[in-house]
């Protein structure tokens, strides 16, 4: 008889957690899922991508709506019911989450909703009063907002992602704090819904992990709806004046100050592996993040982690493939599947979008990879013109002497589905000259990709 409840006891029920159940219960594992939140869904579903995105999608409709005569259509007296808008990401959001919510209770494996810590490393004590031992664990907990740098800011109260996802009305001044991925599709939903909106970031420019020619470009849309964009700046104060927020930061050499009616926090997310007791398990973190090897697993190594908890990218899908890899190696001991940045993607769903993956400039320059580069702009693209859309451009970087596809980005209408493109293509490791000679239908947006594929493929002789 087996010595444990459960083969396999997974720590939270989000978009790493899930995978690993679906995954290890596949696999014949007798698994358990231990969920602690108030509502099931997990960070994507209730709080994260699916409302954020379902809200941009508004943001973009309200924006073309109003641009209508650039197509000679007449679209009078355009207004907006933001309660309305609101609602309608809250039924969508309730339909995934129910859908979640089957999934999780649908029996492939053990379901219980409670909160998890570690009493020892084979144990764990539920906030439901029981206890359970498991073979094996996949800890997926997630994120929590980070705490903020100004301790004053904690005093005059400020929104995150989460209180701004339930706002019944658009403040009418608002100062974004940060400059991440959370940060500009807040700014930019809220600016199209009428509010007064101000970003105050701290590198030199938004999106610093991007490259400097796709933030700039963003920059450059968002002053022109007018958004007002600090970056280089130091946080210095928060204050409250009778109905105002305000913040203190060191601009160009200079104490500059702006107020609005209300802050949105967006400088980040941390781990949530606080509550845990992982010391009691002989989890090593660092900070508050789980430290794995590739295969996911931890210092303790019946223990694997997948998701935000563990980083190094708060993104879903790569909480899901961390999660598929942790169980798929429980259950296949010696195989050793290991996690690949090599096709790491990243979407802003701004407008332009922008979409990226593999390599980019600042990446390939950090670590000294040899490139070429070739780019194309949307301005000057048949589809894109059709549409008015026309800021942004696509880029492909290659191994100079092979022409392998290395990285490629687009800023630009629909470049979060776009960059599939690259995606598929960089994963059977295609060159520029395989790229340049693919099909592409006449007129699309996906035939701007064969531009700098065909420049590229003219410089490298195979
Ligand atoms: C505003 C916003 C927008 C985003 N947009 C995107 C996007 O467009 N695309 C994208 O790829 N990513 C996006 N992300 C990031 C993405 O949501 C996360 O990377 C992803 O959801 C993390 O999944 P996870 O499984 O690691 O954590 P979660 O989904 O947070 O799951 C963790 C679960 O663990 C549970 N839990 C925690 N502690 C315990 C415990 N002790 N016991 C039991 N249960 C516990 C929690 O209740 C939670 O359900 C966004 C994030 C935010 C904040």
């Amino acid at each position: 008889m087996n010595q444990f409840d459960f083969d396999l006891a997974i720590i939270g029920g989000g978009s790493g957690g899930y995978a690993a159940a679906r995954t290890a219960a596949g696999a014949g594992l007798n698994t358990v899922v231990i969920e602690g939140g108030k509502e099931v869904g997990g960070l994507c579903i209730l709080r994260g991508c699916m409302p954020t995105k379902a809200l941009l999608y508004a943001a973009d409709v309200i924006h073309i709506t109003r641009r209508a005569g650039t197509w000679g259509i007449r679209a009078a007296e355009v207004s907006f019911d933001f309660a309305q808008v609101m609602a309608r990401k809250n039924a969508l959001i309730k339909e995934f989450a129910d859908d979640r919510l089957h999934q999780l209770m649908g029996g492939e494996f053990k379901f219980i909703r409670s909160h998890a810590r570690f009493v020892d490393s084979h144990t764990l004590a539920l906030s439901n009063g029981e206890t359970l031992t498991a073979g094996n664990f996949v800890i997926s907990t997630g994120s929590v907002v980070s705490p903020p740098p100004l301790p004053p800011l904690r005093q005059i109260g400020y929104l995150t992602s989460d209180e701004a996802l339930e706002l019944v009305e658009p403040p009418k001044s608002l100062i974004v704090l940060g400059g991440g991925l959370v940060a500009v599709e807040f700014a930019q939903f809220f600016a199209r819904f009428d509010t007064q909106v101000t970003m105050v970031q701290r590198s030199e420019h938004v999106l610093r992990d991007f490259d400097t020619n796709a933030a700039e470009d963003l920059e450059k849309v968002f002053r022109r709806e007018g958004i007002t964009v600090f970056t280089r700046t130091k946080l210095v104060d928060a204050w409250r004046e009778r109905d105002q927020k305000g913040i203190t930061f060191e601009h160009n050499g200079q104490t500059t100050r702006v107020a609005a009616e209300e802050i949105l926090f967006a400088l980040g997310r941390t781990p949530n592996t606080s509550g845990l007791r992982l010391e009691n398990a002989g989890v090593t973190t660092e900070g508050q993040r789980i430290v794995t090897n590739a295969q996911m697993q931890t210092s303790a190594p019946h223990i694997y982690a997948a998701g935000d908890c563990t980083g190094p990218h708060e993104i879903v899908h790569i909480a899901i493939q961390q999660g598929e890899i942790a169980a798929h190696n429980i259950a296949h001991p010696g195989q050793g599947r290991r996690i690949d940045y090599r096709l790491l993607t990243q979407v802003v769903f701004t407008d332009p979008q922008i979409g990226t993956v593999g390599l980019t400039e600042k990446a390939a320059r950090a670590r000294s990879v040899p490139y070429l580069a070739a780019s194309y702009p949307f301005n000057d693209h048949g589809k894109s013109v059709i549409m008015e859309a026309r800021d942004g451009f696509v880029q492909l970087l290659a191994g100079p002497k092979t022409g392998e596809i290395l990285g490629g980005c687009c800023v630009g209408p629909m470049a979060g589905d776009l960059i599939h493109e690259v995606i598929a293509a960089m994963a059977r490791r295609m060159t520029v000259h395989e790229l340049a000679a693919t099909p592409h239908y006449h007129p699309t947006l996906a035939e701007i990709w064969t531009y700098p594929a065909e420049e590229l493929a003219k410089q490298i002789h195979l």
